[in-house]
């Protein structure tokens, strides 16, 4: 296709959303042009890169970007209490976040989108995107534009779109380290808002880092100190929306993955949201497309299929973020004590899921065991949790 010539859908941003979007927007029919402003898709990497069995499968990958396996996990409290759960199969997955970003364009590319590099969304002018790349400036005409550029979003700041509640910062490094197992490290008090993680990334590597909403680079120097780092091979900062946007539809655009706020709010993990998203936005298109209408009364359908599948978890979620931000400490001190009950933890390893925890937060308000912290749960907001 020439510059002159519109296409149906472009896509911006070529993260795992974008790509996923545009490669089901190409094998629907539809003539779709991804853009992406930097040179290489998948750098600069913006992740830990620790995937569930269900997300890597959504991504619809080769096992090449897969680092490691991780069977279960560990909280550690800085208290000294310890709740460790191992599932003794694969649960998730440590990728390469650059290599599955590639990955994902080039399927994109094979599915009969246009993929092109090193070219900016600037701004829209009905229905013409226009570009900043390496030629200078350019125009794109399309009848959809789908936003998958990350957090920042700058096609939702340029239609004036309202944006995720709360953006977290997230620090991470990668390290020499040999963790000895297969195993999710979880630090509460590294960051008392979010968490602090380590995870094995492959044979004596490991990757530490955190994410929170203030303080962040004090704390992750206290959290690597701590933790005996001495050298860094790979350092990686980003930003991490948590609540979605109040609408994900308008001005003929849908907005999908971290652009729209998708990622969990429990663990900060987007990929596989933002994938899903990405489908019920190739949909919601795909019958603009053939329906001849850009408008919200049609576009409000991406919004209904995309609550149908993750609404009830990602509020759920949100709620569970805010209560997490108001325990102290000691509380949570307490809570992993009391989950190491031998009837608890089995409701973890049974009910425990990454990317629906509403599932086990049932199972486990249900169980007695947990009655000695429900004093704790209550005050920091449970209540509106399990309503
Ligand atoms: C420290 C940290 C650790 C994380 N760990 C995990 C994890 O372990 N597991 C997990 O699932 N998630 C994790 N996440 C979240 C995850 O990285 C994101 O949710 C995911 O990358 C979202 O995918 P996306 O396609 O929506 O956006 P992105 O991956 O951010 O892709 C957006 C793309 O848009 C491009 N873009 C931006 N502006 C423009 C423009 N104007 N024109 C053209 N292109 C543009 C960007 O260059 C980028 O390539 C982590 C995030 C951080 C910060």
């Amino acid at each position: 296709m020439t510059e002159r010539d519109q296409y149906d859908v472009v896509v911006v941003g070529a993260g795992p959303a974008g790509s996923t979007c545009a490669r089901r927007c190409a094998e629907l029919g539809l003539s779709t042009c991804l853009i992406e402003e930097h040179a290489a898709i998948g750098y600069p990497v913006q992740c830990a890169g620790l995937l569930s069995a269900r997300a890597l499968a959504a991504c619809q990958v080769s096992e090449k970007p897969v680092l490691n396996e991780v069977s279960g996990a560990s909280i550690v409290t800085s208290r000294g209490s310890r709740l460790t759960f191992d599932a003794g199969t694969t649960k998730a997955f440590v990728v390469d976040r650059g290599l599955l970003d590639r990955e994902m364009a080039t399927a994109a590319a094979d599915a009969g989108a246009e993929v092109r590099v090193k070219t900016a969304y600037v701004k829209r002018s009905g229905s013409v995107i226009i570009t900043r790349g390496m030629e200078g400036k350019g125009e794109i005409a399309c009848r959809m534009l789908i936003a998958a550029d990350g957090p920042r979003s700058p096609v939702a700041r340029d239609l004036g779109m309202e944006r995720p509640p709360v953006f977290l910062a997230g620090i991470q490094a990668e390290v020499p380290r040999e963790m000895g197992g297969n195993l999710v490290e979880i630090y509460p008090d590294a960051s008392p808002d979010f968490f602090g993680w380590i995870i094995p990334s492959g044979k004596g590597r490991a990757r530490i880092g955190l994410a929170g909403r203030r303080e962040v680079a004090s704390r992750f120097s206290r959290f690597i100190s701590q933790q005996g780092v001495r050298s860094c091979c790979h350092f990686v900062t980003g930003t991490i929306p948590i609540g979605v946007m109040p609408r994900t539809y308008g001005h003929g655009t849908l907005f999908i993955g971290d652009a729209a706020g998708f990622p969990k709010p429990t663990s900060g993990g987007g990929v596989y949201t933002g994938v899903r998203s990405a489908y019920h936005a190739a949909e919601t298109a795909c019958e603009a497309c053939n329906e001849g209408s850009a408008a919200d009364g049609l576009l409000c359908r991406y919004e209904r299929r995309w609550r149908a599948e993750l609404g009830r978890d990602l509020e759920l979620g949100f709620r569970l973020f805010s209560a997490r931000g108001k325990l102290t400490g000691e509380e949570v001190h307490q809570l992993v004590r009391v989950l190491n009950d031998p009837s608890l933890k089995a409701d973890i390893l049974t009910y425990g899921d990454m990317d629906q925890p509403g599932v086990l937060l049932r199972r486990i308000l249900k169980n007695p065991k947990i009655y000695p912290v429900l004093g704790i749960l209550l005050r920091s907001g449970v209540r509106q949790i399990i309503k």
